[in-house]
């Protein structure tokens, strides 16, 4: 075997970047309607803050308009709820996404369920979940939206194929397996009760990894040629005293087999904040009944 195709998540992601600008660009110019994106944040845990600056910072590079409230993380419940019903309310807001986690406490079920579905670029309402698995339009969440646009740059058809999703989260792996299902996959989702996964992921013409543990997926466990799709996101001491980040798979051994494969960091990473950005500006059009710009 040779060495896999590396699918370059980076490009990929930029490329869909510079369309949803151009999209943005349009309606501004011909519908005069100007996208923009609230984000709630909570408390103050420090990653929560990095994210919420990277993703106004990406907001303002396609020409999307950014809102941050934030709350104490002491706020009560009721302080939230008020906050998310007013952004519902709010016109110049065509998004809105709460920075999870949230401080303990509050339950993050009852703050998505607040959240107009129309507005709920996460994906993570009710009504959208149920919309996902019925095959109905709704906000697809961002990440497994990233995985099937990874996964459609090296297939272009992935009718019939045999796909094997690792973990069941409510973020990535049961939407993974929604969408997967939707695109006419076979579709096998494996977790941790899961018995002998190695001869289930075996079976795989697409795999995706997403259960956070650092490289337990190994050369033995793909089927040769297969396209694998890494989501871990994993920080993990190194030699030098420093960390890095690694994925779910064992990038150096799995690309002997596979036929394709995404990189940690540079695959999956990418994908999520740009598919934020689509979801805000596919939010904008629908909300006031026009087609979807991408
Ligand atoms: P999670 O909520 O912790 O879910 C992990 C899933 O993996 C669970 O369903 C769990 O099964 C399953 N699992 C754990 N150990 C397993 C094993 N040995 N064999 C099979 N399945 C196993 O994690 P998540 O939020 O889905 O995230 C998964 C990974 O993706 C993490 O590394 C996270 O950092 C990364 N991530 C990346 C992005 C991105 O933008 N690239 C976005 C979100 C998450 P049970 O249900 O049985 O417990």
């Amino acid at each position: 075997m040779g060495e896999a195709t590396i699918i370059d998540g980076t490009a990929i992601a930029a490329g869909l970047r510079q369309r949803v600008a151009e999209a943005a660009a349009n309606l501004r110019d011909r519908n005069k309607i100007a996208v923009g994106l609230a984000a709630v944040l909570i408390g103050d845990d420090p990653a929560s803050q990095v994210y919420v600056r990277n993703k106004a910072r990406a907001c303002a590079e396609v020409g999307i308009t950014s809102f941050e409230h934030r709350l104490p993380g002491d706020c009560s419940g009721a302080a939230i709820l008020e906050l998310v019903i007013g952004l519902n309310r709010d016109d110049r807001v065509d998004g809105i996404l709460v920075q999870l986690p949230l401080p303990r406490g509050i339950d993050p079920a009852q703050v998505t369920a607040a959240l107009d579905p129309a507005k709920d670029v996460d994906g993570f309402h009710p009504m959208n979940v149920g919309r996902l698995w019925r095959g109905e339009p709704g906000l697809v969440p961002c990440t497994p939206q990233g995985v099937v646009l990874l996964l459609r740059s090296v297939h272009a058809d992935l009718s019939g194929a045999e796909a094997v999703v690792l973990g069941r989260s409510q973020v990535v792996g049961r939407p993974v397996a929604a969408l997967l299902l939707a695109a006419d996959c076979t579709v096998t989702v494996v977790h941790s009760k899961t018995r002998d996964a190695a001869t289930i992921c075996r079976r795989a013409d697409i795999l995706v990894a997403a259960t956070g543990r650092p490289a337990a997926v190994t050369g033995e466990w793909i089927k040769p040629g297969a396209t694998v799709i890494d989501v871990g996101i994993n920080r993990i001491a190194a030699a030098d005293r420093r960390s890095r980040l690694v994925g779910d798979v064992d990038f150096a051994a799995v690309s002997r087999v596979a036929g394709a494969i995404t990189p940690v960091p540079g695959g999956v990473g990418p994908m999520t904040i740009a598919c934020l950005l689509r979801n805000t500006l596919i939010a904008a059009c629908r909300r006031r009944g026009l087609p979807d710009p991408l």
